[in-house]
């Protein structure tokens, strides 16, 4: 059944003249969501039962606590792309990850689904990140195996919420939902129960919930926007390099060259940009719209039992943002400008890795004391997770004498 709809009035509504749509909003009545969304009132709940907030709902109380970990404010000193940030004005994990918390309001609102849920999904989907971006999670994960283990960020981020995070006196971690811990495990791949025993109550064989399977490509939208974004500030792309790979931007640049022809090349840019934002996030919407209507989705039941994810762009708009990934890898994560940095993460993240493989007395005291119960490397691994770029950076300084 379609959720009830209705107009609400904005300050400065059309009694003052102007735009309609720009004076009056659509909007959801709370509670209001479409039957394929996530009830709060029917979350399978916390590990450890909490009584309820006087005027916080589970799913609003869990973005708060996730906000208020230390994880999540070190992310603001992770890296994103750059890692030697040539500027304050790129993006680092912190800003990265509000960006993509609101586009995912967005979708999240037009689907009628549930905006706290995807909204805390959103705020936690990275804070598993290591220190130094991709160079740094690929460092660790070599390093892992080498000792026959692996890391993977989202499974290390369930250990963040559930093991490492110590803020209350009644359990460890933060308690959360149980939808909340699904989608930190779900939300951009599929874990085979057979491999992963310890995911057993995640119902590894279903779908995860729309709002889950949002993240991963509202994550892309931000990620590659945005690095094309940094990427061009950084004098490292040229907006002819841009048109040249990736040709919706090309087409966007196009109508905002038409439309504003005196405009400074930065302006143009970002109004190609903006162009090109916009006609991913709608074809996500009104994609992911026609596909639960064909699936004849009516329940959160049919979103999880359906075969495949629901949540997709278009085939059009998929090749599209296929193709800017593809320039990104080519020309910027991999570009001369940027390698030295990549090399550098991968040496210090692998030279601290083995330094307290060989010294675990030089670990501190907590984590020895986990070595007792866990391997030294899971332990190292875990430790070095947590790091920002700055604290591994020290690290290295005083390892390396
Ligand atoms: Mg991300």
């Amino acid at each position: 059944m379609e959720a009830t709809k209705f107009w609400i009035r904005l300050p400065g509504g059309p009694s003052r003249g102007g735009d309609l749509n720009r004076n009056w909003s659509f909007a959801t009545l709370a509670g209001m969501l479409a039957d394929y969304a996530v009830r709060v009132e029917r979350t399978r709940g916390r590990r450890y039962p909490e009584p309820p907030h006087p005027y916080r709902n589970d799913f609003q109380r869990d973005r708060d606590r996730v906000i208020h970990t230390r994880a999540f404010r070190r992310l603001e000193n992770k890296t994103q792309v750059f890692t030697a940030r040539g500027s304050d004005h790129f993006r680092n994990r912190l800003t990265h990850t509000i960006e993509v918390a609101q586009i995912s309001r967005t979708l999240a609102e037009q689907l009628e689904l549930n905006v706290d849920l995807a909204e805390t999904l959103a705020l936690v989907h990275d804070i598993g990140h290591p220190p130094f971006g991709h160079a740094g999670e690929k460092a660790l994960d070599a390093a892992m195996r080498r000792h026959g283990l692996f890391f993977d960020h989202n499974l290390h981020a369930l250990r963040i919420v559930e093991d490492f995070e110590l803020r209350y006196a009644a359990f460890r971690g933060l308690n959360l939902t149980f939808e909340v811990r699904e989608g930190i495990i779900k939300h951009s791949r599929d874990y085979a129960a057979a491999d992963h025993p310890e995911l057993g109550e995640y119902l590894l064989e279903q779908r995860p919930p729309l709002e889950a399977q949002l993240i991963d490509l509202t994550d892309e939208i931000a990620y590659n926007t945005a690095d094309l974004d940094d990427g061009y500030e950084a004098e490292i792309l040229t907006v002819e390099q841009i048109c040249d790979g990736v040709p919706a931007f090309a087409r966007a640049y196009g109508e905002a060259e038409k439309r504003y022809p005196q405009a400074i090349e930065k302006l143009k840019f970002n109004e190609a940009l903006k162009r090109f934002f916009n006609e991913m996030v709608t074809d996500l919407i009104e994609n992911t719209r026609s596909r639960i209507v064909a699936a004849k989705i009516g329940t959160l039941e049919d979103v999880r039992r359906h075969p495949q994810r629901l949540a997709a762009f278009s085939a059009k708009v998929d090749e599209e943002r296929r193709q800017a990934k593809t320039f990104l890898y080519a020309n910027l994560y991999y570009s001369p400008e940027l390698k030295s940095d990549k090399e550098r993460a991968e040496q210090i993240v692998g030279e601290l890795f083995d330094f307290w493989m060989v010294h675990p007395e030089e670990l501190p005291r907590s984590y020895q004391a986990k070595a007792e119960e866990e391997p030294l490397a899971r332990v190292v691994c875990d430790y070095i997770a947590g790091m920002t770029d700055g604290y591994i950076e020290k690290q290295w300084v005083v390892v390396s004498g």
